[in-house]
């Protein structure tokens, strides 16, 4: 399968350089040239499949030229193997056709693990193959940097270097990526801000000339495209579940970078059959704005409850407005460079065709925490902030009461325990039995001051073969 860019102007690339690259050379993203379609009837024959299975009958189309058949399944048997939950998905009943799909039993209890456990064993793979290294440079403020960290830990061609804010992200979290033992993986403390942690990291990729040239820099950022492919499996899982795919669903999102949502749009595209996709989002809702009211306007970032939903601009989006274009790369890339400017709207009709699928939902800290606090006096269960938005949207935009309605859980609710205060319920999240010794393992980190020289030194010095 060939990969091209959203915007039209970058060369086609396989499987194994799309990995390694990230963004295209033009500033686009990388899509496959075609989907694979898959008929009712073979989604039909996969019921009841383990989720490695399920896993590897969507995703192999997309490797089947960079990894044999064999070792795809053997990666995925492992990888999923490690959540703490046999189905590893599992579905929870809130109310009559009302669902959460539970994508927060892995390593570190977020929805990022699905796609970060398998980029980390891909990226080795071809680093193997191909007698490469890497190294991994990210800035985190939370959930990413964790779930990097132990998608890379036993890789052996990646060495991975995780920047976040000194003292500024919350103990569960630093101790989550500090905690990770292993010689490849490189905490570093920051005394700055996110902001700070961030330019650096692009600073370092614009001249990586501090690595001397004996490696090279790889992201792992949203926009990889190995990242969205993950994740296009559980949506076939939980259809298959409950009835798919003999009738449709529909799923509600909580979205920051598009690109869970994403991957969504394109099970449907695949041949799942999905009738309607609602977009949650927190009080930062550029993508509501737009789906609302055809206007496409990027707004000051607002700090929030669900701080992974925390984005002034969704990169994922623009995959979806490269389909909304026929795939016109020219017209893409000439409204994102306009929508930099100001505000932007789509043709009408291409709107229209989006609001088929799409609806959109913001929904602010009172209401998250009012949706926590019902659920729990409804269920007895508890949920995430993020999962809260996406339950509240559902129930919102819900078109058709017999269509299944599944909301994506994407943290556990232990990892933000500040909204669960705030709600007013007095009972505390606790951390599942495979987490619970957090406080006490040791960790491990670096603490440097707020300079890119300094930071780039640190990385010269310390990956592997340095
Ligand atoms: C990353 C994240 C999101 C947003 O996902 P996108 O793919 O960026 O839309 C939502 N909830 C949690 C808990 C996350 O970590």
């Amino acid at each position: 399968m060939r990969y091209i860019s959203t915007r039209g102007e970058a060369p086609a690339l396989g499987f194994e350089d799309v990995l390694l690259t990230g963004l295209a050379t033009d500033g686009g993203l990388y899509v496959p040239e075609s989907l694979p379609h898959f008929s009712l009837e073979e989604i039909r024959s996969w019921r009841g499949l383990p989720y490695a299975e399920l896993a590897f009958n969507v995703m192999y189309p997309f490797v089947e030229d960079a990894i044999p058949a064999d070792d795809f399944r053997k990666m995925l048997e492992e990888i999923y193997s490690g959540f703490a939950h046999q189905s590893v998905a599992p579905l929870v009943q809130l109310d009559s056709n009302e669902w959460v799909m539970e994508l927060f039993r892995g390593p570190t209890l977020a929805f990022k693990d699905f796609a970060l456990q398998l980029l980390g064993r891909l990226l080795d793979y071809v680093l193997e193959k191909r007698k490469q290294h890497v190294v991994i440079m990210g800035a985190t403020s939370g959930d990413t940097g964790s779930a990097a960290i132990e998608g890379c830990r036993r890789c052996e061609h990646v060495d991975i270097f995780i920047l976040h804010p000194y003292q500024r992200v919350s103990e569960v979290q630093r101790r989550q990526m500090t905690t990770v033992q292993g010689d490849n993986i490189h905490n570093i403390a920051v005394k700055g801000n996110f902001d700070d942690c961030q330019r650096m990291v692009k600073e370092s990729f614009g001249d990586q000339s501090f690595l001397g040239g004996k490696t090279q820099l790889a992201a792992v950022n949203s926009i990889n495209w190995a990242r969205i492919m993950a994740q296009i499996v559980y949506y076939f899982q939980a259809s298959l579940a409950l009835g798919g795919p003999d009738r449709s669903m529909a799923f509600s999102v909580p979205t920051g970078n598009f690109g869970d949502i994403f991957a969504g749009y394109l099970a449907k595209k695949m041949g799942l059959p999905i009738s309607q996709l609602v977009i949650a989002t927190n009080r930062n809702d550029i993508l509501h704005r737009f789906m609302s009211g055809n206007r496409y306007e990027q707004q000051q970032l607002e700090h929030t409850l669900s701080p992974s939903m925390d984005i002034m601009v969704s990169s994922n989006f623009e995959r979806l407005l490269f389909d909304l274009h026929g795939r016109d790369g020219a017209a893409v890339k000439d409204l994102l460079e306009n929508a930099a400017k100001g505000p932007v709207s789509i043709e009408d009709y291409r709107w229209k065709a989006a609001r088929k699928l799409f609806d959109s939902d913001a929904v602010d800290d009172k209401t998250t925490c009012d949706t926590i606090r019902e659920i729990y006096e409804q269920n007895e269960y508890l949920l995430d902030p993020h999962t809260a938005i996406g339950v509240r949207a559902a129930r919102n935009c819900r078109r058709d009461a017999s269509v299944p309605m599944i909301t994506l859980g994407t943290a556990h609710p232990a990892k933000f325990p500040d909204a669960i205060v705030e709600s007013g319920l007095s009972v505390k999240p606790q951390l599942p039995p495979h987490m619970a010794d957090l406080f006490e393992r040791e960790e491990r980190y670096t603490v440097l001051e707020n300079n890119l020289a300094e930071v780039q030194g640190f990385l010269s010095k310390h990956w592997k073969n340095a």
